[in-house]
């Protein structure tokens, strides 16, 4: 019998057990038992119904493109319960002086690639527009090292792309900031796009010309489940083996004794201390709390994984009346929501109309807000009290679309650490985590502090750890 422990009971965990569940069920002679610290399995995937609206508290969809995501549903037999975005309302503004400004059309992500839609956008200054013409001239060019998204991006469309797009763009994604993230790291496809090409904007016409046409039209671009996220926690829950799956109980430390692997589990009051065997481990916590663990077996490791930075944030539910919601003036509900740029001095960093993004998030007569604050800019939020934090909310929410209704229901949820930074470097210090890892036997890690951040890059993850455990 081969034993392996999962520390972690998140997506990258949970995804890890199912793949062992696969191959147990396949014959081969595996147990595996998977220690969570809460009382509750899925980590930051978090689905609540609120007067029947769908309160995603952590992730609420993850980008289509991104196979694995799906193809777990499809093997978890749930495939018909995905739900795209409503792409025909996929509209995005940007606070720019306090005005709500629409993304012009054929921007993707920070590129522009049609011409009108970009010389007739408020969103950016004369000067930007011109910068951007000539970008369209740049030359084949290879960055030699890491630099940070900021400068790249600047170097290509200047410091308000940075400032109005890649920053809050990317603080949407990573709650991370774009004067700190590696391009290698956040932005390799575009690091490719300029060796060959020089201008991101030709390298980006080209990509969509040899893009080839959907049978069924374009994808959509966000994919969820029907009844939230946390569906796919519980579908795969269901598959795992009940007497598996240890909830409450957190593991305290790691060590290595004649070969095998030695853990030691408390209740989460810290009280029974036990000791169990295992031949393999799948660490699939934040790398902060990997290097808790490992810190007496590799101090090394331990020290690497540490220097991974996290950052914590804050989403905010807000339900109201439609009727009460368009009578109080709100300037705009129209599209998937907004991103706020640093330089306009909020605390707020976004927020989705839920009710417009997915299907049946929300009954006709309501709509659903999420705003989210905090990021590595602002990590004190995550300190300030509940309804300091609504003022907060209802204020900006006020100045920003003009919403005078007061919410019928509000839902606050804090994410302590949560979001890993991939900082300049991130990639070396990947890699010097894998070499060290390596010389582990039996040792491998899940999670969001190393190849992707994502909802995929995370089931990936946990898949790719199972292997590694198999394997070693
Ligand atoms: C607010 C928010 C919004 C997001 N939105 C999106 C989105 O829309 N799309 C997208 O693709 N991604 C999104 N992400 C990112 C994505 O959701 C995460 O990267 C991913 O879910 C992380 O999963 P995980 O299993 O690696 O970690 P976690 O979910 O953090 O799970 C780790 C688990 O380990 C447990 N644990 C910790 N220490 C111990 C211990 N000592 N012993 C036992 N168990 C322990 C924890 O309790 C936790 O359950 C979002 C993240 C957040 C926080």
């Amino acid at each position: 019998m081969f034993r392996i422990a999962i520390i972690g009971g998140g997506i990258s965990g949970l995804s890890a057990a199912f793949r062992l569940e696969q191959v147990r069920r396949e014959g081969a002679d595996v147990r595996y038992t998977l220690f969570e610290s809460s009382d509750r399995l899925g980590g930051v995937m978090r689905t609540e119904r609120v007067e029947g609206c769908l309160i995603e508290a952590g992730p609420d969809s993850f980008l289509s493109e991104k196979q694995s995501a799906a193809e777990l549903c499809r093997e978890l037999g749930i495939a018909d319960q995905l739900v795209g975005s409503n792409d025909a309302h996929r509209r995005t503004y940007i606070l720019v002086k306090g005005r709500l400004v629409e993304m012009p059309d054929g921007l993707q992500f920070m590129v522009p690639t049609k011409l009108w839609p970009t010389i007739t956008t408020p969103l950016f200054s004369f000067g930007t527009k011109l910068r951007m013409a000539r970008e369209f001239f740049a030359r084949p060019h290879t960055a030699n090292g890491d630099e940070s998204a900021a400068a790249f991006v600047e170097r290509h469309f200047g410091l308000e792309v940075v400032d109005r797009l890649a920053d809050p763009l990317l603080a949407g994604i990573y709650g991370g900031s774009a004067e700190r993230l590696s391009v290698r790291a956040v932005l390799p496809r575009f690091l490719d796009m300029e060796a060959r090409y020089g201008s991101l904007s030709r390298a980006m016409l080209a990509a969509m010309k040899k893009r080839p046409l959907a049978a069924n039209g374009p994808r959509p671009i966000f994919t969820s489940m029907k009844d939230g996220m946390q569906q796919l926690v519980e579908a795969v829950v269901a598959q795992l083996d009940p007497d598996a799956i240890r909830t409450g109980t957190r593991i305290q430390a790691l060590g290595r004794e004649d070969g095998e692997w030695v853990i030691a589990a408390a209740g989460v009051a810290g009280d029974v201390r036990r000791y169990e065997k295992f031949d393999r481990v799948i660490i699939a916590t934040p790398a902060y709390i990997a290097a808790g663990l490992l810190r007496s077996a590799e101090p090394r490791l331990a020290g690497v994984l540490e220097a991974t930075n996290y950052s914590s944030s804050v989403t905010v539910a807000l339900g109201y009346a439609a009727a009460g919601y368009d009578g109080r003036g709100a300037k705009q509900d129209d599209g998937f929501g907004f991103l706020v740029p640093r330089s306009e001095g909020k605390r707020l960093l976004a927020c989705t109309f839920v009710h417009n993004k997915f299907p049946h998030r929300a009954p006709d007569d309501r709509l659903l807000l999420r705003v989210f604050l905090g990021g590595s800019h602002d990590p004190d939020v995550l300190q300030i009290p509940d309804e300091e934090i609504l003022r907060i909310v209802s204020v900006e929410l006020r100045q920003i679309l003009g919403l005078t209704a007061e919410p019928l229901f509000s839902r606050i949820y804090r994410w302590e650490r949560s979001m890993a930074q991939y900082e300049v470097g991130h990639l070396e210090r990947v890699a010097e985590i894998e070499r060290l890892r390596a010389g582990l036997p039996g040792l491998a890690l899940a999670g969001n502090a190393y190849r992707g951040i994502g909802v995929p890059d995370c089931i990936k993850s946990g898949v790719d750890a199972a292997a590694e455990a198999l394997r070693s």
